[in-house]
């Protein structure tokens, strides 16, 4: 075996169905008595009534969050942090509510405790990614990693089956790139095939019914598995992508990870042959560019950056920011490749073999 390096991140994980029933015993161990409760606006409800199981260490609901974090977002929810004297956040929501806990923990330390409702895994990580003025940039603090993830299956039955595909995939894409990544170990290794292998399984069971909650289970444990990897070792190209794409065109995050997902697999299959045996085999497929699509494709997920609205004069400027600032990656970046990979994601075709 080759020697490594592994970087174990603090977490406490209650896992399970109907275990938001624990956060105000969660609350209580974290000394929390003036709380935030964050939720997008779609989630408002279920924000409220986490509130009031929290009862009297509730301070406020901050119903506000939004994709990619903008900062004009986090300093609404901080007008409310000071006025509430508030001394700890809740997140109840995907990656974007997470990201708003983590970016009131950046500016204040604030303990938090995060109750994912997605399958995206943020909430394992301590990277935090923030738009002001239109553009994003992404930092690592340990500052930013949730003290608390309570994971109940029962928030995840109301995750539309769409979603839960893309962002199932979303949640893979983690664990593929962490099988490849550059400071990879075994123990990564093991997390990822083990999340890959759940996922392909839970995500078509899903699909089939939205409320088999032992798929349900699977899928978030899977989900947890995928957001620890992402959160250990570094992502390549692929996470350069769906962030160069996402950011330029405004295109949502999971549905462009499901379509970029099988094109940087492809790209990089000849440069990392154990990575994509090991997908391959998690995915029970022969190829793992080609069993990526065929699972998009079986999920009825979307397969091409057109149909989210990015134009096809985009696919020049995109390849042209994919390769502007120099990355880790198991195949070298070159332009011409990259911009077929992107052309052929855009209109949706199957990855070259
Ligand atoms: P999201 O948080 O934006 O959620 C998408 C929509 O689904 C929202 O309207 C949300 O309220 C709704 N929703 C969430 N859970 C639901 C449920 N169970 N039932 C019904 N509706 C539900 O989407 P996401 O894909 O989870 O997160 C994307 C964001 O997270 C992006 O900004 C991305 O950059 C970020 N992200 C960050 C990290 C990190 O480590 N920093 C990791 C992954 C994603």
């Amino acid at each position: 075996m080759q020697a490594f390096v592994y970087n174990a991140l603090p977490a406490r994980v209650v896992f399970g169905h109907g275990t938001l029933a624990a956060l105000p015993a969660e609350a209580e161990r974290l000394g929390l008595e003036n709380i935030l409760v964050l939720s997008t606006p779609e989630q408002e409800g279920q924000a409220a009534s986490v509130a009031d199981r929290l009862g009297g260490r509730a301070a406020a609901v901050f119903a506000g969050a939004a994709m990619h974090t903008p900062v004009e977002v986090t300093d609404e929810a901080m007008a409310m942090v000071a006025d509430n004297a508030v001394d700890g956040t809740v997140a109840i929501g995907g990656g974007s509510t997470i990201g708003l806990g983590k970016a009131i923990a950046l500016r204040t330390e604030l303990p938090q405790i995060a109750v994912p409702t997605t399958y995206a895994g943020s909430e394992m990580t301590p990277i935090i990614g923030q738009t002001a003025q239109g553009e994003k940039t992404t930092q690592r603090s340990l500052r930013v990693l949730p003290e608390t993830v309570i994971y109940d299956v029962e928030l995840t039955l109301s995750l539309p089956v769409a979603l839960s595909s893309t962002s199932g995939i979303n949640a893979m894409a983690h664990a593929v790139e962490a099988l490849y990544a550059e400071d990879r170990n075994p123990i990564v290794a093991l997390m990822a095939e083990e999340g890959i292998r759940s996922l392909a399984t839970a995500l078509p069971r899903i699909k089939a019914d939205a409320a088999d909650t032992e798929a349900r289970a699977d899928a978030l444990y899977s989900a947890w598995l995928c957001g620890t990897c992402l959160g250990s070792v570094g992502m390549a190209l692929h996470h350069k992508l769906c962030h160069t794409l996402g950011g330029s065109f405004d295109l949502p995050h999971a549905q462009t990870h499901t379509i970029v997902l099988p094109h940087a697999v492809a790209y990089n299959a000849n440069a990392a042959a154990e990575a994509m045996t090991a997908i391959a085999r998690a995915l029970g497929a022969g190829s793992a560019a080609q069993g990526l699509y065929d699972l998009a494709q079986a999920l009825e997920a979307p397969l091409a950056l057109k149909d989210l609205g990015m134009p096809e004069d985009g696919i020049d400027r995109a390849a042209e920011l994919a390769v502007q600032n120099l990355y880790w990656n198991p195949r070298k970046l070159e332009h011409k490749a990259i911009r077929e990979l992107i052309a052929q994601a855009w209109a949706g075709a199957r990855p070259a073999s």
